[in-house]
């Protein structure tokens, strides 16, 4: 077995592990990241990820030249968000951390040259986001970590943590190429993601069926660096029955078929096969349903939706395929070419249209245009009737986006064992913790948090070896 020695090994290279690499690597730690891929398919579902919710009202980027066009959402609103979507099961100390950390850590990341292009967010609530090429983003901040002096070991696979016999974390085995490497080092950041890629985890988790889900992202994240974690003592946290489980076109690929999204549901309906309708599609805006209805659409038979949609709302869909939508200048006609129980599809949107009396539409608020009567399920906001065509259909399915289990943790990134106490030496950060998401998510949290606390386990890290540098 080779051996290497490092300050601080990090496992994985997504937001979490790029953040807690570029900071142990400037604050002077040597630093190994050590990533499952091959090179060609590094970063995680980071890798496939384009926003990050922003506090705009608490960070300041004027000096690189930005201006939020959305400039008032400020942290108290972000945490309001965060408890919003997760029914008030977020842990206040993660969450309360998270957003007071977010406008700082992104001025950070801007410091080491990640450059933004700034949207409003179109739909329902008031939120400053910054976009960056997913793939350069992560090249980017993997060549800052070698530029600061960091080490990056692909196709390392982190098997089994090393502890003393005070239970400090102080090493790991790692399959690396054709061996097994052991490093030996300081302290560890666990930031592996979640367990979504793993069929066997989703069926564990989530129930039959669910190993059949399509992985938008990436196929690497199958968890078993959580369960090393859990086998060193680790408490195991959060939601593990839930995850982000988006609504995608249903001709995507099995893995890493990236966005995939059909955004703009919200202003038709979906079907299931047999013609009906089985949940509120104007519930909220799509930014806080999105994550959620992928679930409800894997659950009906063939785990199929079709959005319905006519010619008033059609041009605010943004579908990135790999589907062509099916297009048709009569109900009767469009429905003929799905696989769905037409007849039932028909009755369905007469008694959808009836049950509809809007007023002026807005797709850009809720805009209160409720069905009325009571029609089951009622569509809550931009209930217009279908009426107009061309008429067009698209074809979905659930696919999951990260899971929402992982490892207990501190507000400062501590992995914190069965008995609540920290694990010396031992720190977790992003979606390989538990303890934030529950049932939904705000979109653009997940990147924020990740980024948040990798750079959180890298300062306490830090603090970690001076402390026992100076006690040695
Ligand atoms: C299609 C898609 C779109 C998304 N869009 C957004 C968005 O716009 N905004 C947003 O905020 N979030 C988005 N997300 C979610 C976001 O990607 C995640 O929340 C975030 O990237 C999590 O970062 P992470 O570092 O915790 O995990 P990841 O980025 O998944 O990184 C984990 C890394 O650990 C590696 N790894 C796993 N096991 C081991 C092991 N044993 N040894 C070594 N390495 C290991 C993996 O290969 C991977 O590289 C999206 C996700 C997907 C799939």
């Amino acid at each position: 077995m080779s051996q290497q020695y490092y300050d601080i090994v990090v496992v994985g290279c997504g937001m979490a592990g790029l953040t807690a690499g570029l900071r142990a690597a400037e604050l002077g730690q040597s630093v190994a990241v050590l990533e499952k891929s091959p090179k060609a398919e590094r970063g995680g579902q980071t890798g496939y990820s384009e926003s990050f919710r922003v506090p705009s009202a608490d960070t300041d980027l004027t000096e690189f030249g930005y201006e939020f066009a959305v400039p008032d959402y400020t942290a108290d609103q972000f945490y309001d968000d965060i408890m919003a979507r997760t029914d008030g099961q977020a842990d206040p100390d993660i969450a309360r951390t998270l957003v007071d950390n977010a406008g700082r850590t992104i001025e950070w990341l801007t410091e080491h040259g990640v450059e933004w292009d700034m949207e409003p967010l179109a739909v329902g609530y008031t939120v400053g986001r910054t976009w960056f090429d997913n793939d350069q983003l992560v090249a980017h901040l993997i060549h800052e970590i070698q530029d600061h002096g960091g080490d990056v070991y692909y196709e390392t696979s982190a098997r089994r943590l090393l502890q003393d016999d005070a239970f400090r974390v102080v090493g790991l085995e790692a399959a690396s190429g054709d061996e097994c490497v052991r490093f030996d080092c300081g302290a560890v950041v666990l930031a592996c993601g979640g367990y979504e890629s793993s069929p066997e985890k989703r069926a564990r988790y989530y129930g039959a069926g669910f190993d059949d889900m399509k992985v938008r992202g990436s196929g690497y994240n199958t968890g078993e660096a959580i369960e090393m974690a859990l086998a060193a003592g680790a408490n195991a946290t959060g939601q593990w029955s839930g995850a982000h489980m988006a609504l995608i076109d249903a001709n995507s690929p099995d893995v890493g078929g990236g966005a995939n999204r059909v955004d703009g549901y919200q202003y038709g309906v979906i079907l299931n096969v047999d013609g009906e309708r089985f949940l509120d599609e104007g519930e909220d805006a799509r930014a806080h349903t999105y994550a959620k209805f992928g679930r409800e659409i894997f659950k009906q038979p063939e785990h199929l939706g079709f959005i319905v949609l006519d010619s008033k709302t059609h041009g605010l869909v943004r579908a990135t395929g790999p589907s062509e939508p099916a297009v048709a200048d009569s109900l009767e006609d469009l429905f003929a070419q799905l696989a769905l129980d037409a007849s039932v599809a028909q009755s369905t949107i007469e008694t959808f249209n009836a049950a509809c009396a809007p007023d002026e539409f807005d797709p850009h608020v809720l805009d209160g245009n409720a069905t009325e009567g009571d029609l089951r399920p009622r569509k809550s906001n931009w209930a217009l009737p279908i009426d107009d065509p061309p008429y067009y259909a698209y074809k979905v399915t659930g696919g999951i986006t990260f899971s929402f289990g992982g490892v207990e943790t501190s507000s400062n990134a501590e992995v914190l064992d069965d008995r609540r106490r920290v694990i010396p030496g031992f720190y977790a950060a992003g979606n390989a913790t538990g303890k934030l998401f529950y049932n939904n998510y705000p979109g653009g949290t997940g990147l924020t948090n990740a980024a948040v606390y990798g750079k959180i386990a890298a300062e306490q890290a830090d603090t970690y070896l001076d402390q026992r540098t100076g006690s040695n």
